[in-house]
């Protein structure tokens, strides 16, 4: 689990918060100002002995050294006068603002003698105000949620926090068939997530001693589910029997029972017990109802009085995840996503949203639901356990948006930076779906996206500013937003312009280029502004002809290109012959000697085209590093910040992302 991290003005309470929140989350507490004294000694003799520029250096030495999780960190009122610091406490974990107004402040610390003075010449009050004017544009900078801590008990705030706190869990559902095999998975699911569900419908003869059984083996929360047969239960279990099991799983005072909406019994089980909650649930399997409908059905199931209500739907486009962003709004009994491939968005999101559990699956394959994100993925890649109200989203907008590699590059690179940000796949079906994604887009502040096939033309007319590369090249890959103005870029051409001269200047270099289509139009456009010599070669002549016209550049036809490629000094494959599952094919199969090769292919690294080229003792280029360069030029447009070409290296190479 994440730091709680609290920040914020002396006298705002910090202190005394991290020590009844400690308590009531069985969480440690660390204080960086503790650590401090216990190292240097009183904070005020340092202060006049050595100076605050001093204090503050050693501070940032203590917070850069801070590893633990779980943990409540109570920090010093001037942390977030470092960069550093908030970069570092941010990447910590859930970083809470206490606020307090001056007169507030005045009154808890005026007769505290041992603070030492942070202006000077200043009076009490007007070093306060001088202070607070200076700090308050950093600590919401360095926040991720504001406690307004004015008129409230101790005993309220921590309430208010602890409501924040891991709002999401992540729960894994055992879906085994036999109790033996459901002992197994418990014990690994023990080991990762928040909460089990015991599935208990896929138990062949489930009865309450098999679930006595099954229990044992629990270590975490569990919620209890026999699923009835029309709302996705794989058999239909005796109305008795599941009354049964639910009673027990109260005496045993199991964390949830999950009861289906519309039992007629489930109000028997409401409110009983103290220590078992009552989930009560509901799922469409066809489609997403619009928000006035979802909210009707909210309702309804809320005025059964459940302590959580859940309703899941399916996801048949995009824009269905962003109807349950707006059902979750202000409402916080709930637990809601979208089902299918298409809904996963609204599965890693949900801490962001606030959907008060979120399933995912083992790396079993064994899921309980379509669309399910395995846990590794969950909490590796997308770092779901920092995801908060804050993060800034990106993604990647395509029809197969499911299968880009991107997120294996961006994700790192977002963590290297230690920046609160999530890519995520925007998988979109239509133009008129990328129409209402792009709404949603704009109206949920989503931050950035990477554009692939077949949208990078059609991006363009919803957005504000195109630079001048996209719009020659007539295609944009990147976009961005900011301060509600949307961006278009082109970073394929510097990829694969940036790739070529790891190996080789372009100046007057005579380079053949094979095919003429996006990925060529980019590439071009890029030797052009090296001064390269371009021919360019494809299947279809007139469309090579038409390129060459437009960008003043030589086109000939395939035929005999064999006997062609002497004179060239560079060859690029930029067709996608070659590539996966057609890997036996490659356009060129003699190269003449010692020239430098290029296919822009990824899928599998090492092409059939790469592999005749090697033969003849070329110097090769493999497509990642294409792939690799623009990743890192959009990053740079994203964040301004250039990520380790090892990061995303290491990333996109690794062979289980290339199955
Ligand atoms: P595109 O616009 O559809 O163009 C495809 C090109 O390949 C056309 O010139 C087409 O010729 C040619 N082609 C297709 N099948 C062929 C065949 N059997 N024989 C001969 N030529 C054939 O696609 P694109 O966006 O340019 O992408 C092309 C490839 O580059 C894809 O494999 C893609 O994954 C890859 N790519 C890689 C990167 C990277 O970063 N490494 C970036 C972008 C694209 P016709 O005009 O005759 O149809």
């Amino acid at each position: 689990m994440a730091n709680i991290i609290l920040i914020g003005y002396r006298g705002t309470g910090k202190s005394v918060v991290a020590k009844e929140l400690g308590k009531k989350l069985h969480r440690n507490i660390i204080s960086t100002d503790t650590i401090f004294i216990e190292k240097y000694g009183d904070i005020s003799k340092f202060v006049n002995n050595n100076g605050w520029e001093e204090f503050r250096k050693l501070e940032e030495e203590i917070i850069n050294k801070i590893k633990c999780r779980d943990t409540i960190i109570d920090c010093g009122g001037g942390v977030i006068e470092s960069k550093t610091n908030i970069n570092k406490l941010k990447q910590l974990g859930d970083v809470f603002w206490l606020k307090a107004s001056v007169d507030v402040i005045v009154s808890r610390i005026q007769d505290c003698q041992n603070r030492p003075a942070l202006t000077s010449n200043n009076d009490f009050i007007t070093e306060i105000k001088t202070v607070l004017k200076k700090r308050n544009p950093l600590y919401s900078i360095a926040s991720d949620i504001e406690i307004i801590t004015d008129n409230k008990s101790i005993k309220e705030i921590v309430k208010e926090i602890s409501n924040f706190i891991n709002k999401t869990k992540i729960c894994i559902p055992i879906v085994e068939t036999n109790v033996h095999s459901a002992k197994e998975e418990i014990l690994k699911v023990n080991e990762v997530a928040d909460i089990i569900e015991l599935r208990l419908d896929y138990i062949e003869d489930i009865d309450v001693l098999k679930f006595k059984q099954i229990l044992e083996s629990v270590k975490i929360p569990v919620i209890v589910t026999c699923r009835i047969k029309e709302q996705g239960g794989t058999v239909d279990i005796d109305d008795s029997v599941r009354k049964q099991i639910f009673n027990c799983a109260l005496e045993n005072k199991c964390e949830y029972i999950d009861i289906e909406y519309g039992t007629k019994w489930a109000k028997e089980f409401i409110g009983k017990s103290e220590d078992t909650k009552v989930i009560l649930s509901f799922h469409n399997f066809s489609e997403t109802p619009n928000l006035l409908e979802l909210n009707k059905i909210y309702d309804m199931i809320n005025a059964q009085n459940p302590d959580i209500v859940k309703f899941i739907t399916t996801a048949n486009s995009i824009n269905d995840n962003f109807e349950i962003f707006r059902l979750l709004e202000n409402k916080n009994n709930l637990i809601s996503f979208c089902m299918n491939q298409k809904g996963e968005i609204s599965r890693i999101l949900a801490p962001k949203y606030g959907s008060l559990i979120t399933y995912s699956s083992l790396n079993t394959g064994k899921v309980s639901a379509p669309g399910q994100v395995n846990i590794e993925e969950m909490l590796e890649l997308y770092n779901i356990q920092n995801i908060n109200t804050k993060t800034n989203i990106f993604g990647i907008i395509g029809e197969f948006a499911e299968n880009s590699k991107s997120k294996y590059m961006h994700n790192p690179a977002f963590d290297e930076n230690q920046l609160n940000a999530c890519f995520i796949p925007f998988k979109i079906s239509s133009v008129d779906d990328l129409d209402k994604f792009m709404n949603n887009f704009k109206s949920h502040n989503f931050k950035g996206a990477a554009v692939t096939i077949p949208y990078k033309i059609d991006i363009i007319k919803h957005l504000n500013i195109i630079d001048n590369t996209a719009k020659r090249i007539g295609a944009v890959n990147t976009i961005i937003s900011t301060e509600g103005v949307f961006y278009g870029y082109n970073t394929d051409y510097i990829g694969a312009i940036t790739a070529i001269q790891t190996v080789a200047d372009l100046f007057l270099k005579k380079v053949l280029v094979l095919g003429a289509g996006g990925a060529a139009r980019a590439i071009i456009y890029g030797l052009i502004l090296e001064k390269s010599e371009i021919t360019i070669a494809n299947r279809t002549f007139k469309t090579a002809q038409k390129l060459a016209d437009e960008f003043h550049v030589n086109a000939i036809k395939m035929d005999n290109i064999n006997e062609k490629l002497s004179q060239f000094d560079i060859i690029i494959n930029t067709t996608s012959v070659g590539m996966y599952p057609n890997i036996d094919k490659s356009i060129i199969n003699t190269f003449p000697p010692n020239k430098i090769v290029m296919d822009i292919v990824y899928k599998p690294l090492m092409t059939k085209f790469l592999k005749n080229a090697k033969k003849a003792n070329c110097t090769i280029i493999t497509g990642e590093k294409m792939l690799i360069y623009q990743a890192i030029a959009q990053q740079k447009i994203w964040t301004g910040k250039e990520p380790d070409y090892e990061i995303m290296e290491q990333a996109i190479v690794n062979p289980t992302h290339f199955q």
